[in-house]
């Protein structure tokens, strides 16, 4: 394969032998480990830090960080895979994984100098999570409207402002987080800094209580005049905004992932329930009414999952993908809200209730529509590359 070629056109659910071992052992592990502690990280709304390791181990969270520092070396495909394998498990666990890898390796590997990569990607490999902090209260969709900003003092910058829903924030050591240097400029002034856990004026404040990906952790962030050095500035000062637009290109790719998985999970217990549950003196899956919206749901999986699988090969084969990122972050998210919508009506009042796994499934797809850019904002980059 040259680069940018492909050389046999490959239908896109096919696997190569690599990646259909790395999903197999990631789906392995979801269904052993995972699977057991997800009621209770519902319930609790915490990941037990065991787990953690656990992770490490398997080897998701430095999948495409290469080799020399400790990483897989794999690519931004088996990023996908990976995400989509826990997502059919636990969604929470999904996006852990999604915002280490899609979002934090990802702009590391991207802009970071050679002395940030072998300061960080190794621990990041290992045992450092990482987070991913650009969104304000008063700055979302919008959000090169931050408040947050960095004062220039020689070789420092002093950091004062608020982040909120960053993701991952309880459990990482290590968080890129956006500041505009020079408001005058506008988001020419936005720049994007490594803060790690205990630097002085920096603390994780309150966690969100959500309806669903309970067990992921969103918090807000506090800087009080937080030094961080000169040397922490991943990319060029002022280009924090090319950083954040490039990663977020990427990262929804991942959330397209993690929505197929949920949607996966969805359909697979319903179809388990529907062959089992009877009414009228016969399984409910022998109705046709049932059969045809199973049929439906099995449907828009596959079109969202050929939408997330070509996002992310055209990623990986350096082709543009924006529109394709777009699309496949909409069309799966909105899938995955039909598909467990569907499930809970086929498990009837079962679906209603927590001892039944697809109310959770119906709370956790929610988010699909609203993070790393919601609903509209796809909808605005997909129009605007149409009418350009
Ligand atoms: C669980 C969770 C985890 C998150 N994790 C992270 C994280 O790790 N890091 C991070 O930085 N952020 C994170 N976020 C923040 C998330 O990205 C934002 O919530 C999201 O971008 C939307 O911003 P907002 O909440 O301010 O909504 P708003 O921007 O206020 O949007 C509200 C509504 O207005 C619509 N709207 C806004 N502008 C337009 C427009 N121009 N045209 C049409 N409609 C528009 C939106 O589509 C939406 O329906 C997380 C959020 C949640 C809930």
């Amino acid at each position: 394969m040259t680069e940018n070629t492909i050389e046999h056109a490959q239908p896109l659910t096919v696997l190569a032998e690599d990646e259909t071992i790395f999903r197999d052992s990631v789906r392995a592990f979801a269904d052993a480990r995972v699977r057991p502690l997800v009621r209770e990280m519902d319930e609790h709304a915490k990941i037990p830090p065991t787990l953690l390791p656990r992770l490490f181990d398997l080897g998701v969270m430095g999948i495409e960080v290469p080799e020399a520092y400790g990483g897989a070396g794999a690519t931004f495909f088996h990023s996908v895979l990976a995400v989509e394998a826990l997502s059919r498990v636990d969604p929470s666990i999904g996006v852990l994984v999604d915002v280490q890898n899609t979002l934090v390796i990802n702009a590391l590997l991207r802009w970071g100098t050679e002395a940030q990569k072998s300061a960080f990607l190794p621990k990041l490999a290992s045992g450092t999570v990482g987070a991913y902090a650009l969104s304000e209260a008063g700055s979302g969709s919008d959000a090169f409207a931050m408040a947050s900003r960095a004062e220039s003092r020689g070789d420092w910058f002093v950091l004062n402002g608020r982040k909120l829903w960053i993701t991952n924030a309880n459990e990482a050591s290590l968080f890129i987080v956006f500041a505009n240097v020079n408001p005058e400029a506008g988001y020419r002034g936005i720049t994007a800094f490594l803060v790690e856990r205990g630097f002085k004026g920096f603390a994780v404040g309150k966690k969100e209580d959500k309806l669903g990906i309970r067990a992921s952790s969103t918090c807000e962030l506090l800087f009080e005049d937080c030094r961080v050095a000169r040397s922490n500035i991943v990319g060029d000062l002022g280009k924090g905004y090319k950083v954040a637009i490039e990663t977020l290109n990427e990262g929804r790719i991942g959330i397209g992932a993690q929505m197929i998985g949920i949607a996966q999970a969805a359909i697979d217990h319903a179809v388990r329930y529907t062959r089992e549950r009877k009414q009228f003196g016969k399984a409910i899956a022998d109705f046709q009414g049932v059969q045809f919206e199973l049929a439906r749901a099995a449907t828009d999986i596959e079109a969202a999952r050929l939408l997330v699988y070509n996002a992310a090969r055209l990623r990986d084969v350096g082709q543009p993908f924006l529109t394709e990122a777009a699309m496949c972050k909409l069309y799966a998210s909105e899938a995955a809200e039909r598909v467990t919508s569907l499930a809970v009506n086929l498990f009837g009042g079962y679906g209603y209730v927590k001892d039944y796994p697809v109310e959770k499934l119906y709370r956790d797809a929610k988010i699909g529509q609203i993070y790393e850019g919601t609903t509209n904002l796809q909808l605005q980059t997909i129009a605007k590359n149409l009418l350009s």
